[in-house]
């Protein structure tokens, strides 16, 4: 037996590795199976080219044995194994480097950014974040002996020959008192499925009962035989693996169930990406139905590195806007072993992020395209991802231009330019701007929005949260076009036309009409202004300027430069139509009291109108109204 000091200048580094992996301990088997799935690949390749010395490949798998009464863990590969020479060098002084050369690394960060780093690629020696003890016990693919390779945690280790006669690795780890967690079958199997569900050799872990066809004339109630088969956790070619060209429809959605199996709605559609030059990365990305609702979607998809499982974190990788999709990215070229505000500024990641940006941009223009119908259904439930995207993204905000919808109330779906040849001739203002109309509840806004239909104008329903910011940079990107509410002022004032409205009242008869009003609306909430506008509109009008609205829209959520400016106040234009019959009634008569009561009523009616008659208001409201019609 050989014994030999593992020559590094820390004392003892299992403690060191312990300490900065803590919170990601559960890696270590992860490394392991790549090294065995690395060792496995190796051997394919040798027999690919005919380099192995006629050894042929097989069939191998990967097992994961466990032994709770000896505490053992146990992973077998049939790999190329290692000769005594190699595990003097890839296993004493590379992997140990390797080892060293992170912690020297990460040391000073205490585990900051311990995200990211947790994904280090550690290794081998990973393996002492939760064993007290490792063998390796090896049989290279070459002709010679096996060898037994122990080590207890300190940087000694014996080695020595073996009698093992397959080829392949087999890595005994001893679970340490304090990880013990790692000896029980289901935290197995959870690691198994998390990071190894679609590796590329089989993994197998205990076997499992199938049953079997009944033999010929077996009788009814003969119970079916069942056989012991191999349990395999894996799948090792997954839908992104293969070319677009060999996967159906229901390949992309039976792998969508694969994800996710507790997802019981299926995708509405996806993007299969693949790319090999100047990175690769392959992957399938879906887009679910989506909610308003932005932040729950988020870390749905999953990034792998030569289908090995990274993270559901792709923050920094993927365009935030794009964060909302689900499915599988799987690229080597994304550094992890690094922060967050690094992998942001590297080249590489940057030209992946706008690569998949480009591609999901191609994809919603392809299916605008092909089948417009389908589409304008889908718009509701993706919209947000694309107003979103449009918002955040310049690239994005100039490819989305050619199929971003504008639906109106009457669930007509425009395209940006077809909506703006649509109303230019009925919508354009004395000063040659384009106004464009639109509600954000159809429901709250009824009076305004009909108001509006009366006219011959078109009125966009826009619902999305974040809609207010970007009316905002479509504005700032197009001349001479301006987004207005409907209920943001009153009709005739929406779209200003060079008419003259005549009013009926006179000059003196509007002044003390005005004084009248002013005596008895509270100020600190309306403010009155008398309008001549047609006589079938209403008398009283709520209406909240549009510049006012938004600042409010857009402190509620966030951003554009909002912060800090406290709550604004509620305050509202109150337009009286001074060729309204009750307005003129109101005028004449005499009794203050009786006055005094038709305002009342009339403002009520105009709040009640734009959803703001509430509480202690509304109750008396009713009663005032039921003594009136009495
Ligand atoms: P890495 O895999 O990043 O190279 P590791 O510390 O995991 O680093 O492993 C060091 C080396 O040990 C590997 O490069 C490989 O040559 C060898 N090795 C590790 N595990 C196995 C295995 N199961 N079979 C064959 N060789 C292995």
């Amino acid at each position: 037996m050989n014994k030999g000091t593992i020559n590094v200048s820390v004392d003892n580094i299992f403690p060191l590795i312990k300490k900065f992996l803590y919170s990601d301990h559960e890696i270590f088997l992860r490394e392991l199976i790549s090294n065995a799935t690395d060792a496995t690949l190796k051997m394919k390749h040798l027999t690919n080219i005919g380099e192995a010395d006629g050894v042929a490949y097989g069939n191998p798998i990967i097992e994961v044995k466990l032994d709770k009464k000896k505490k053992q863990l146990r992973i077998i590969d049939q790999g190329i194994g290692m000769t005594k020479d190699e595990v003097e060098k890839y296993i004493n002084e590379i992997a140990f480097s390797g080892a060293e050369e992170f912690i020297e690394k990460y040391k000073d960060k205490n585990g900051k950014d311990a995200g990211i780093i947790g994904h280090f690629g550690l290794g081998f020696y990973s393996a002492f974040m939760v064993a007290e003890k490792v063998e390796i016990i090896t049989k290279s693919f070459k002709d010679q002996p096996a060898v037994h390779w122990i080590c207890d945690g300190s940087p000694e280790f014996t080695i020595e020959e073996t009698d093992k006669k397959e080829r392949g690795t087999e890595i005994i780890l001893h679970i340490a008192e304090d990880s013990t967690e790692f000896l029980e079958e289901n935290r197995i199997r959870e690691l198994l499925v998390k990071y190894n569900k679609f590796m590329p050799i089989p993994i197998k872990f205990g076997t499992r009962t199938e049953k079997l066809p009944k033999p010929e004339g077996a009788k009814e109630d003969d119970k079916a035989p069942t056989e012991e088969v191999d349990n395999i956790i894996n799948n090792p070619t997954p839908a992104w693996t293969k070319q677009p060209t060999e996967l159906e429809d229901k390949d992309y959605k039976s792998f969508y169930r694969e994800l996710y199996p507790m997802q019981f709605e299926e995708p509405l559609f996806h993007i299969h990406l693949n790319v090999d030059y100047p990175f690769n990365l392959t992957g399938i990305l879906y887009f679910p139905k989506m909610t308003n609702d932005m932040s729950i979607q988020k870390d749905k998809i999953q990034l792998y590195q030569n289908q090995v499982f990274v993270t559901d974190n792709v923050e920094g990788i993927v365009p935030e806007f794009l964060t909302m999709l689900r499915g599988v990215i799987d690229s080597p070229d994304i550094p992890l072993n690094v922060s967050r505000s690094y992998l942001q500024a590297d080249g590489a990641v940057k030209k992946i992020s706008s690569y998949i940006t480009r591609k999901v941009a191609d994809k919603l223009k392809g299916l605008f395209n092909n089948d417009r119908e389908g589409f304008e259904k889908k718009w509701n439930d993706i919209k947000i991802v694309i107003e979103y995207g449009m918002l955040t993204e310049d690239k994005f905000f100039e490819k989305a231009k050619d199929f971003a919808l504008f639906p109106t109330v009457g669930n007509t779906y425009f395209t940006f330019s077809e909506l703006k040849e649509k109303i230019k001739d009925v919508q354009t203002d004395k000063d040659g701007n384009l106004v464009i109309l639109y509600a954000s509840n159809k429901e709250e806004q009824h009076s305004y929005i009909e108001a509006a239909k009366e006219k011959g104008y078109e009125i966009l329903l826009l619902d999305s949260p974040i809609v207010t910011h970007l009316l905002q940079k479509i504005e700032g990107s197009e001349e001479k076009i301006s987004f207005v509410r409907v209920d943001s002022d009153h009709i005739e004032s929406l779209i200003k036309k060079d008419e003259t409205q005549i009013s009926k009242l006179t000059d003196d008869e509007k002044e003390s009409l005005k004084t009248f009003l002013d005596g008895v609306i509270p100020k600190e909430k309306f403010s009155v202004q008398l309008e001549a506008l047609d006589s079938s509109a209403n008398p009283f009008i709520i209406t909240e300027p549009e510049f006012m609205r938004r600042m409010k829209d857009m402190q509620k959520t966030g951003g554009g430069g909002m912060f800090g400016m406290g709550g604004f106040p509620e305050m509202y234009n109150l337009i009286i139509n001074t060729n309204h019959e009750l307005v003129v009634e109101i005028l004449n008569t005499k009794t203050e009291k009786k006055k005094e009561r038709l305002v009342s009523q009339a403002l009520d009616l105009a709040k009640l109108s734009k959803n703001l008659l509430k509480g202690e208001d509304l109750t008396a409201f009713i009663k005032r109204s039921y003594e009136m019609i009495k």
